[in-house]
């Protein structure tokens, strides 16, 4: 029975990347001369896919889309998540106002992840990209009133982060070189920026800014199947960097290779943990008429996986669903004197977490 637990420890699991072609259908986003930006995604996204699935070890690549068709930005990052998948790269390509005199010279790549900072560029371009909620009809219920054209949503935005921060920027920074030497862009640097579609991820996630589609001589590099090719195997490069480099970080860090007692051991401890917690709820249960206090630490528009990184290593935690966001609670306590105590551990990880009271899984005020 516990050696499941111990298997999922190993990474013999099939790496899979999930590549997200930027808009499609009725949203072809920014516009070319020539050619528009979603049939540049897709193009360099199928020729990214190929590449995985034919070359790359142990990995394989699946698509939020396949074809010209539309997915909502929330779909993205879900259908991520529903196929498990290890890193999100969603493919765009950039543009500036057609007033600006830059339009038609401006070029270079960028590889962005979710992020903080809030330079005045960065917003402008995360603006652009949201921008594509308002073709969906009932936008601002299922985005809870976000506005993706006002600097003011973005301030509550920010509240949704810390989603794989550091391995997020090593893939970005792994694509962004390879971009450079492999696809010989000019470089823009990795960057940060309140990016919906990486908003749900449960996983390292980067949006790609190939270039300029507003230039049209980048334009016609990002529509000739050469300079796809290009594009494609810059990704690949990057993404095997990326895998690389966090093989030999995970082999370092864990010096001790466990011998058999060692795993024997785990087994046990895990045993033990389950036990513990089934008896402390069960005499919470019995005591309480159903009422018990938990800790609600986080919220997220999306169920997140046991080893996301949002979770901080806490654990066990369970969630409950309120309207249309997951709320995340740590432990099971029979008295608010019990769960003001647990609540001390959860604040040095969690500000703002607070105690709340359930009865029979539902929160009561
Ligand atoms: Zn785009």
């Amino acid at each position: 029975m516990l050696f499941p637990v111990v298997a999922g420890l190993a990474s013999d699991k099939e790496f899979v990347v999930m590549i997200d072609p930027g808009h499609g259908g009725k949203d072809a986003g920014a516009l070319g001369r020539r050619t528009n930006e979603k049939t540049v995604n897709l193009a360099v996204a199928k020729k990214l896919q190929k590449l995985i699935n034919s070359k790359m070890k142990d990995a394989k690549a699946e698509m939020t889309r396949n074809g010209d068709y539309f997915v909502t930005l929330k779909e993205r990052p879900n259908i991520a998540n529903r196929k498990n998948a290890d890193i999100f790269v969603s493919i765009h390509a950039n543009s500036i106002d057609r007033k600006s005199p830059m339009h038609s010279t401006i070029n270079g790549a960028s590889v962005y992840t979710l992020g903080l900072k809030k330079s005045d560029t960065n917003l402008s371009v995360a603006m652009r990209e949201n921008a594509v909620m308002k073709l969906e009809s009932d936008y601002s219920t299922s985005y809870e009133g976000f506005d993706p054209s006002s600097a003011e949503s973005y301030i509550a935005f920010e509240m949704m982060q810390h989603s794989n921060m550091d391995q997020s920027i090593d893939l970005a920074e792994a694509v962004q070189n390879e971009l450079v030497r492999t696809a010989g862009r000019k470089n823009n640097g990795v960057r940060q920026a309140p990016f919906w579609v990486l908003v749900g991820t449960s996983m390292p996630a980067i949006l790609v800014e190939l270039d300029y589609i507003c230039n049209p001589r980048m334009e016609k590099f990002m529509a000739s199947e050469a300079g796809q090719e290009k594009l494609a195997r810059a990704i690949y490069n990057g993404i095997e960097r990326f895998r690389k480099n966090s093989s030999s970080r995970s082999s370092s860090s864990s010096k001790v290779i466990p011998t058999t007692e060692d795993v024997r051991e785990t087994e046990v401890e895990v045993a033990e943990k389950a036990a513990k917690s089934e008896s402390a709820t069960s005499k919470s249960k019995a005591n309480t008429g159903g009422v018990v206090y938990k800790i609600q630490f986080l919220t997220s528009p999306t169920v997140l996986k046991k080893k996301d990184s949002r979770l901080k290593g806490l654990s066990p935690v369970d969630y409950y669903k309120d309207g249309k966001t997951y709320k995340y609670t740590y432990g099971e306590y029979p008295s608010i004197s019990e769960a003001n105590a647990g609540l001390k551990k959860v604040k040095k990880l969690f500000g703002d977490a607070f105690v709340i009271k359930t009865r029979d899984g539902k929160r009561v005020k």
